[in-house]
């Protein structure tokens, strides 16, 4: 992985935002965010945050030192200064004190301290970004990263690869707790260059844009040098099953789909089927039960596409009986969703809510990959209009 960093494009960043009173800072934050957003190898759909420290004039004129920390509804590859929304910095560090803080209490006391109270909510990871006492932080979902950090052994691999410049942050789920977490991993060595969240990512950080920017393109080529040398990846395997095609069977899926519905969940379905050579060798494998099953790679995922696809049975001629197995398959997802809820929400902050138990991805031998999203017809209070010629 090669840095994109160009001086010239960063300085023509610098005098582009200038006139609309964009400082250096957040100008070349903006810069360099976008060409992190630029590599999806790097931000896995979407993932990742940044955030630079800096100042800012209240209406007295007073200067102020916020955090302009990445906001939620923006995409790093097309991000402007507007997506890093200024929060105050002193209100948040004063916090760290605190035993916990639930989610809700979060938001709340990032979005009371923003300097400009129409911004979107910061991030999520705002207060790990806050208390990492680094001008600029870079993080990411590198899937070189992942690759080593979702081992068993994920610690010692680190070490191995990083030695001292890099240290280890055990998994917790993204919110005050990790940021506490990841602050005193922080503090247990000096001269860091990134943080790795086991299960998670990789941040990185520098008193420079460039710096923080470089020292994560570094980091994720160095573990994509480890992987080079003793992995390989899983090689294409000619397609053993001679299927029906995907047009035959994904109405078949659909009519599974809304028939699992009950009237309590969305009924109408929109799929969006991928065949790529690697989709077809995944999904041909015998393996693919106990891949599917390992769980996804970063926590965003679990937003998109629930903690595990749904792994349906190689489709053969006979669809009638093929619709029976797939119904069953779809019962015993919806059961384990379920369950799982039920085990989780006791253990984490009061008040969740269940989102609808039915995949988001669905995995068929022979066929390929299907990302299932419910249509606007089937949400609650929305309707689809069509423009009449
Ligand atoms: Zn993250």
């Amino acid at each position: 992985m090669k840095s994109l960093w160009n001086e010239a494009d960063a300085r023509a960043a610098v005098a582009r935002y200038a006139p609309s009173g964009v400082g250096e800072d957040l100008a070349l934050r903006t810069y360099s965010a976008r060409l992190l957003g630029a590599d999806p190898t790097l931000v896995l759909h979407g993932g990742g945050n940044t955030s630079v420290k800096t100042t800012a004039r209240d209406l007295f004129g007073e200067e102020i030192v916020v955090l302009c920390v990445k906001g939620s509804g923006w995409d790093l590859a097309t991000i402007e200064p507007a997506g890093h929304p200024a929060v105050r910095l002193a209100p948040l560090l004063r916090l760290r004190a605190l035993e916990s803080l639930t989610d809700e209490a979060m938001v709340n006391v990032q979005r009371q301290n923003l300097m400009d109270t129409a911004a979107p909510n910061p991030s999520v990871e705002t207060f790990l970004h806050a208390f990492i006492p680094e001008k600029f932080i870079d993080h990411t979902h590198a899937m070189a990263v992942l690759a080593l950090a979702n081992q068993p052994d994920a610690q010692a691999l680190i070490a191995e690869i990083y030695g001292e410049s890099v240290a280890c942050v055990p998994y917790v789920m993204p919110g005050f707790a990790l940021a506490k977490a990841a602050a005193e991993a922080f503090e247990t060595r000096p001269g860091l260059e990134g943080l790795v969240l086991i299960n998670h990512g990789l941040f990185s950080f520098g008193t420079t844009a460039r710096q923080s920017y470089e020292r994560m393109i570094a980091l994720v080529s160095l573990a994509e040098a480890f992987l080079a040398k003793g992995y390989t990846p899983v090689g294409a395997r000619p397609n053993a099953l001679s299927s029906p095609s995907a047009a035959d069977v994904l109405p078949v899926l659909r009519g599974v789909l809304a028939g699992g519905a009950d009237g309590r969940w969305p009924s109408r379905w929109i799929f969006d089927c991928r065949a790529t050579r690697e989709i077809m060798t995944l999904v041909d494998d015998p393996r693919l039960g106990e891949w599917a099953g390992t769980g996804v790679a970063t926590p965003d995922h679990v937003i998109r596409t629930k903690r595990h696809p749904l792994v349906l049975p190689g489709p053969n001629q006979d669809l009638g009986t093929w619709r029976g197995e797939a119904r069953r398959t779809l019962d015993a997802f919806v059961e384990s969703y379920e369950s799982y809820f039920a085990r989780n929400a006791v253990r984490v902050s009061a008040g969740k809510v269940p989102l609808d138990p039915l995949p988001r991805v669905a995995a068929i031998p022979g066929v390929g990959l299907v990302g299932v999203a419910p249509g606007p017809s089937s949400v609650p209070g929305r309707r689809l209009w069509v423009r009449r010629p």
